[in-house]
């Protein structure tokens, strides 16, 4: 069975993870250069080495028993290290947050740079529209993309999946990075000052080298009032807003520069995963488990065990008409 999965990120990785364990072909295609998703990891030359930002997901906490398992392994194969400045149940991926699902995605079929604007269900299967190419046919197709994007592809086919992505909402993230030639003074980690939500010195991580290099979360409500603003004067402000938070002995920064997420942090609809066995389509992603990474992974699994348990079931069906 083959099975278009739409996004590399943490849940369709984790879904593509669980699918190949049972026999099954999953390709995954996502529009960015690498996988992740908000599991982003940024690198900027300064005069000073490499300045690396995690500018996504900061860490992340294993609560369910499957999932610290899971982290276990990461651990063991060097992709994942505690991060104590952030709390004891603290992990961050090594060297960068992408190494996790870059350890995650080795050896699947993966198309970059692509971009899925629809899909179309013909007799042979499922095929996946980009610009220029078509992919296809599928047996099989998950959508694992924030809610909003997730509606899109799923409005076109099923309404009532199209509507639960809908009717949960994400909120935007402006993020800053900046990197510093010294060190800067105080804690590693920095909440809840004005429109500051977060800041971080990344290089309190395990495995980062280079410049003293800062990623500074704006608040969503701000993010939101600010979402279509020209980066750089995004940037700007919020390096003015950070540098005050620090005090009078911040220096200038070697870099600076903004990202915004439009799709930051989902709502979540408690659904665990959506699946059609009909259509064979179905949805995962952190908006509907948690808004977290461990809430990706576990909806992506939730999905997997979907698509599986109706395939076998399939298999048993077809056993018993040939036996019949
Ligand atoms: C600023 C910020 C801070 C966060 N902090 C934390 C934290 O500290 N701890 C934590 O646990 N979680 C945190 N999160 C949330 C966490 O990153 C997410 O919950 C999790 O990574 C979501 O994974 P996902 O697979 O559901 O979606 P995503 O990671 O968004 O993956 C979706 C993928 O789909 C691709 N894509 C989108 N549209 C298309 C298309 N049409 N065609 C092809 N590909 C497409 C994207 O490129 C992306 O790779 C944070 C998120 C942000 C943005």
């Amino acid at each position: 069975m083959k099975v278009a999965i739409i996004g590399a990120g943490m849940s369709g990785l984790a879904c593509a993870a669980v699918l190949a364990e049972h026999g099954l072909e999953p390709h995954l295609f996502d529009k960015s250069r690498g996988v992740g998703g908000r599991m982003a990891t940024r690198r900027i030359e300064t005069t000073l080495g490499t300045a690396t930002f995690d500018h996504g997901a900061q860490f992340l906490v294993a609560h369910d028993a499957a999932f610290q398992d899971e982290l276990r392994r990461w651990r063991l194969a060097g992709a994942a290290a505690p991060w104590p400045a952030a709390g004891g149940d603290a992990w961050v991926g090594v060297p960068a947050t992408n190494s996790i699902p870059k350890h995650m995605a080795d050896g699947f079929a993966i198309s970059f740079e692509t971009h899925v604007h629809s899909l179309a269900r013909r007799p042979s299967g499922w095929f996946l529209q980009s610009v220029g190419r078509i992919a296809g046919p599928y047996d099989a197709v998950v959508i694992a993309l924030p809610a909003e994007q997730a509606a899109a592809l799923l409005g076109m086919h099923c309404l009532s999946m199209a509507r639960v992505a809908v009717e949960t909402p994400s909120t935007p993230c402006w993020t800053l990075m900046c990197a510093f030639a010294e060190p800067l003074p105080g804690p590693s980690i920095l909440q809840d000052r004005g429109i500051i939500a977060w800041a971080a010195r990344n290089n309190s991580k395990a495995g980062r080298d280079g410049p003293d290099a800062w990623t500074v979360h704006a608040t969503a409500d701000w993010s939101s009032q600010h979402l279509e603003e020209d980066k750089q004067a995004v940037a700007a402000t919020l390096l003015d807003h950070f540098t005050r938070i620090i005090g009078t002995r911040c220096p200038d920064p070697l870099v600076h520069t903004a990202h915004r997420w439009r799709f930051a942090l989902a709502s979540t609809s408690g659904r665990g995963a959506l699946w059609d066995a009909a259509l064979a389509l179905g949805a995962c992603g952190d908006w509907l488990v948690a808004p977290t990474i461990e809430g990706a992974w576990l909806s992506g699994r939730q999905l997997a065990r979907e698509i599986i348990e109706g395939h076998d079931l399939g298999r048993v069906g077809t056993a018993q008409r040939r036996t019949g």
